[in-house]
């Protein structure tokens, strides 16, 4: 077997163990540099990716790795010179996921297949296993209920609230629900990124027209993530005509943003007040037995046997938002696989206590952001903190600075005294640009929030 070809089988398999969106931003444009006694070297696109590779999928590579090639022990990441961000690049994994020669893997590859490539729905995301509790009752209802009555009430219907909490889910949740009932129903479901990229395709290749004409076609139109058509004018004002046209004809909308549709900057003020003009719910974190029952039925769909203390204790301590709470979960079994364990308190907290006590704020202190940044950017920490110009290290300055301003609350000249004794008016700069910057520039979002999980989680 080549490389080539372990490598497109193994990610067959890790496409089915996590989320659609995290395999195709992590695993694009990777593949294996070189596998010698039990050492496979996989080759990233940027720091970003291997970071993310080496601690959060290191387990899930691993086992892929081993159903096919059982002396695999070890595997690492390394940075290759191909670097490329365009949204084709999404296209270029489901290439790699479809191996050319038929093998038994390609089984795998064509389960995973099962959202829908024409509405974009994961059939998974049904109501029938989102678990109602406080912080998401409201939004559930609001989203059964323009599923039974499409068009005619909460339109559009805006739901909003922090990552990882069900918004995704709920949304889809709708289009399934139409679908189950009238499978001829035009749905369609698209991120607002997509949605955009789409429409500037449309433009390029001279098809604008088409575009149009394809979403006013539709029935349902949900539209994830809206925060991203922050300050893309062009997307936004398309987006208004279709939004009209669709609401004048009674078509269902439904959005859903990471924050409500006042916070949104550089919203287009009448598309603010036409999202506004509908039903706003929002879902916030979940309370103690909301994450605990979803965990059970998580573990039972997934017929996983874990201890009743082992779910409690992971339920207990895990409380930022759902994904992290099934990823934990997905860690301990993964791991109990591997080393052939049963799950049980024990184990359950010598895998996860470390990332739950160094998840606590108080242990990080300025020299962590330092090194995380500088680690991440691949730049010396020293050229970090000094007063030199290189300009590989202006912006991943501004981002140490701006973290240790919002995670610490460092004063500006405290930040300027740590950073070769720079004045505070430095600091405020790099601040109150990154803070910005943040708002418009979704790599950098992803980036800094991925920078604060490695502070905190890691
Ligand atoms: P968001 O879109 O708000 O970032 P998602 O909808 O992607 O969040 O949810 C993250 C994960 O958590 C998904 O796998 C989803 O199925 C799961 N999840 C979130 N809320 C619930 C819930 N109430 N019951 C069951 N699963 C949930
Ligand atoms: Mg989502």
């Amino acid at each position: 077997m080549t490389n080539e070809e372990l490598w497109q089988a193994a990610l067959g398999e890790i496409e089915l163990s996590i989320s659609k969106a995290n395999f195709i931003t992590w695993f694009k444009n990777t593949s294996i540099l070189s596998s010698s006694e039990g050492r496979v070297v996989i080759g990233v696109p940027n720091g970003f990716a291997k970071e993310w590779l080496e601690n959060k999928y290191n387990l899930f590579i691993l086992r892929a790795l081993r159903n096919i090639q059982k002396d695999i022990k070890e595997v690492s990441c390394s940075i290759t010179a191909t670097q490329s961000t365009t949204p084709k690049e999404t296209l270029r994994v489901d290439a790699v996921i479809a191996p050319k020669k038929p093998s038994p893997l390609v089984v795998y590859a064509e389960k995973s297949r099962e959202i829908s490539q024409e509405n974009n729905l994961n059939p998974k995301y049904i109501f029938e296993n989102f678990i109602v509790g406080g912080s998401n009752e409201l939004a559930r209802a609001a989203c059964f209920a323009v599923s039974q009555n499409l068009g005619k009430i909460y339109n559009p219907l805006f739901i909003y609230g922090g990552v990882g909490l069900g918004k995704t889910h709920l949304l889809q949740s709708i289009g399934n629900e139409i679908l189950k009932s009238n499978p001829n129903s035009r749905v369609k479901y698209i991120t607002s990124e997509r949605f955009t990229n789409e429409l500037i395709d449309s433009i390029k290749n001279q098809k604008i027209n088409e575009f149009k004409e394809y979403y006013q076609k539709i029935d349902l139109l949900i539209i994830d993530d809206v925060q991203f058509l922050s300050g893309k004018e062009k997307t936004q004002e398309e987006f208004f005509h279709i939004f009209n046209y669709l609401y004048q004809l009674n078509k269902q909308i439904v959005l859903s943003s990471d924050r409500a549709p006042k916070a949104i900057p550089t919203l287009e003020e009448r598309l603010r007040s036409r999202f506004e003009g509908g039903m706003i719910a929002d879902v916030s974190k979940a309370d103690f037995e909301t994450r605990l029952a979803i965990l059970r039925k998580k573990a039972s769909n997934e017929s996983i046997i874990i201890d009743d203390q082992a779910l409690n204790y992971i339920a207990e301590n895990i409380t930022n938002n759902i994904r992290e709470l099934e990823g934990a979960l997905n860690r301990v079994t993964v791991s109990a696989q591997l080393t052939n364990q049963e799950i049980t308190l024990d184990f359950a907290k010598s895998l996860l206590s470390e990332l739950i006590s160094s998840g606590k704020k108080k242990g990080i202190n300025h020299s962590h952001i330092i090194k995380t940044v500088s680690e991440f950017y691949d730049i010396n920490p020293d050229d970090l903190i000094t007063k030199g110009r290189k300009k590989e290290v202006v912006k991943p300055r501004q981002i140490a600075m701006y973290l240790m301003r919002s995670e610490l609350n460092y004063s500006y000249p405290g930040i300027g005294d740590k950073f070769g004794g720079r004045d505070h008016t430095t600091a405020i700069h790099a601040y109150e640009k990154i803070s910005r910057e943040l708002t418009i520039n979704e790599k950098l979002a992803k980036e800094i929030s991925y920078l604060k999980d490695q502070l905190y989680l890691i």
